[in-house]
C-alpha cells in the first residue's frame, strides 16, 4: 500500500476524506461507509498526520496560497 496523503486548502482546518486503504478492505457493497476518516490541521501547520479507525497513517499537506492563486 502506498503512502496516503491529503492536500489541504490553505484556509482549511479540518476535514473529511476516505481512507483508501480501508476502502480496499472492505466489500465494495458498502462504498465509502467505515472509510470515512476525519481530522483537522491547525491554520499555522504546513504539515501533519492522522491515523484512521484502522490504524492507516495518512499524511496531511497545507496547499500554500501561491498554489491556489493559479
Ligand atoms: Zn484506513
Amino acid at each position: 500500500m502506498e503512502d496516503q496523503r491529503i492536500i489541504l486548502p490553505p484556509r482549511a482546518t479540518s476535514f473529511r476524506a476516505v481512507c483508501s486503504a480501508c476502502q480496499a478492505d472492505q466489500p465494495a457493497s458498502r462504498g465509502y461507509l467505515g472509510a470515512i476518516v476525519e481530522g483537522a490541521l491547525e491554520l499555522d501547520d504546513d504539515r501533519g498526520s492522522v491515523v484512521c479507525q484502522r490504524g492507516h497513517e495518512i499524511e496531511l499537506v497545507r496547499e500554500t496560497p501561491a498554489a491556489a492563486l493559479r
